[in-house]
């Protein structure tokens, strides 16, 4: 068995629908089970229309519903059966029906709760699966739906549930399994439930996580994440456009780019893949004979150094000085706690003899974290920042890498240079609005002869 999950963009419309369903089909020999997004760009315009019903906008959430429903409806009858458009047509009416009573609803208590958002937000996978698995039938591949609701369970951290990995994997092994060796299973991605049976969301992105948990829940033998470019690439294309497709990377590379800001792979996606050890592929939908890139445990052999140059945008940077304290026992203690208290992560971290400096992507809870570091420090912080990170096994044994690529990078201001205990990364921090000159300029350095591995 495989899992095959299919992005937002690879299931955006009625032509996408039956791409999918070409490549799924050329794939039956191995017995796939499918994990799919939301429909395009669903999932922001369910969070949009949440907001602005919480904020009494109800025409505005409205509409914007109308707008949705047409979109889905347009979409998905003329990708299923003539004999199953009313059954389609029957799904996005009764699920539209039930966003209308979540909407109004939301206006009237005028708040947005966590538990609220995931409820809506739910709404996307819920459609895009049931809509697929018909989709499907058109192409004549046997299909059933199952409701990840009912098989991957979480905790009740909304918005940013956890799974509860031994329920979860016991489901999907005595529920999921059995079925995927008879007909294509077809689940929505980032959607579970709580043990209580409440709807809950893995985080955004989560889909390609969802596709994990399946892979390992079932014992699959590859875990394949169908996406809208050729892999991943050697350089973020938003950021630089033009990068090389890379071949081959190790599980350690792949986390350390998803977790600095390669969107192409939600960070959790490789945890599941490398406690049962089965192999990751990325793979565009859109050229479906691209070779993609392969994500396993071995490290292969490459002549790069750099496989690929990950950014986090738009972070802050949190300065804590204290002249007196800072290297006393205890008070980087002190510090960590008023973050964790907070639930706000901390990516990059460096410090000094008198000051300490970290780098958060939430500023949910920044001006609480602030007033409670001022209790004992000084502080200062800067928005409008970017983590530009390095990622290449061969960093731990190249002398001259991070010469290289600062000598590459010329007049930008680089700061909060770090290089984790693993050593496969070179991690820095820049000012976003110099993020493309530096991607640019290490790019050329690192890139500018790709060794065959990388280049594909
Ligand atoms: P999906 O909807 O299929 O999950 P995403 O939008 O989440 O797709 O992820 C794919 C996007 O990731 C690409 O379109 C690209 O803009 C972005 N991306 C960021 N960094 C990289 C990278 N290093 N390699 C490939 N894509 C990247
Ligand atoms: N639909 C969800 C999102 O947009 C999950 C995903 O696509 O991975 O975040
Ligand atoms: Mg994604």
């Amino acid at each position: 068995m495989i899992v095959m999950k299919f992005g937002g963009t690879s299931v955006e419309s009625a032509a996408a629908l039956e791409r999918v369903a070409s490549i799924v089909k050329a794939r039956l020999d191995r017995r796939p089970a499918v994990v799919v997004s939301a429909m395009g760009k669903t999932t922001n315009k369910l969070l949009s229309i949440a907001a602005d019903a919480a904020a009494g906008r109800r025409s505005a959430a409205l509409a914007q519903l109308e707008d949705l429903r047409s979109f889905h409806l347009r979409e998905a009858e003329p990708a299923v059966l003539e004999q199953d458009r009313p059954a389609v047509r029957g799904i996005i009416e009764e699920h539209f029906q039930e966003l209308g009573e979540l909407v109004k609803g939301l206006g009237l208590v005028g708040e947005l709760s966590p538990r609220s958002v995931d409820a809506i937000s739910s709404y996307g996978e819920r459609l895009s699966s049931a809509i697929v698995a018909l989709a499907f039938r058109r192409q004549g591949i046997p299909t059933a739906h199952v409701d990840s609701r009912n098989v991957i369970i979480t905790d009740g951290h909304h918005t940013q549930a956890a799974p509860l990995l031994s329920r979860t994997y016991a489901l999907l092994a005595d529920v999921v399994a059995p079925l995927a060796r008879e007909k294509v299973v077809v689940m929505g991605g980032f959607i579970g439930s709580t043990e209580r049976g409440v709807t809950s969301t893995l985080g955004r992105g989560g889909s390609d996580y969802s596709a994990a948990l399946v892979g390992a829940g079932i014992g699959a033998k590859e875990i394949q994440i169908w996406t809208d470019v050729d892999g991943m690439l050697s350089a973020d294309p938003t950021v630089f456009p033009g990068g090389h497709r890379v071949e081959a990377i190790s599980f350690a590379e792949a986390a350390e780019l998803a977790y600095f800001g390669a969107k192409v792979l939600h960070p959790a996606t490789v945890l599941p893949a490398v406690e049962k050890n089965i192999p990751v592929l990325i793979l565009n939908s859109k050229r479906p004979e691209a070779a993609g890139t392969r994500i396993t445990a071995e490290t292969t052999s490459c002549a790069n150094v750099i496989k690929s140059i990950a950014c986090k945008h738009r972070i802050t940077v949190v300065n804590i000085h204290s002249t007196r304290m800072l290297m006393a026992h205890g008070f980087l203690k002190r510090i960590f706690e008023v973050f964790d208290r907070h639930q706000t992560p901390v990516d990059v971290v460096s410090t000094s003899e008198v000051s300490v400096s970290m780098t958060i992507d939430n500023t949910a809870r920044l001006a609480v974290i602030c007033r409670e570091l001022r209790e004992f420090a000084e502080v200062d912080t800067e928005e409008n920042q970017a983590i530009v990170c390095l990622v290449g096994e061969n960093i731990r044994h190249t002398p001259g890498v991070a010469a290289r690529a600062f000598g590459a990078t010329g007049g930008a201001n680089i700061r909060m240079i770090s290089q984790g205990a693993s050593r496969l990364n070179l991690t820095f921090v820049v000012a976003e609005q110099d993020l493309p000159k530096v991607v640019g300029a290490l790019h050329d350095e690192f890139f500018g002869e790709p060794a065959p591995a990388v280049s594909g």
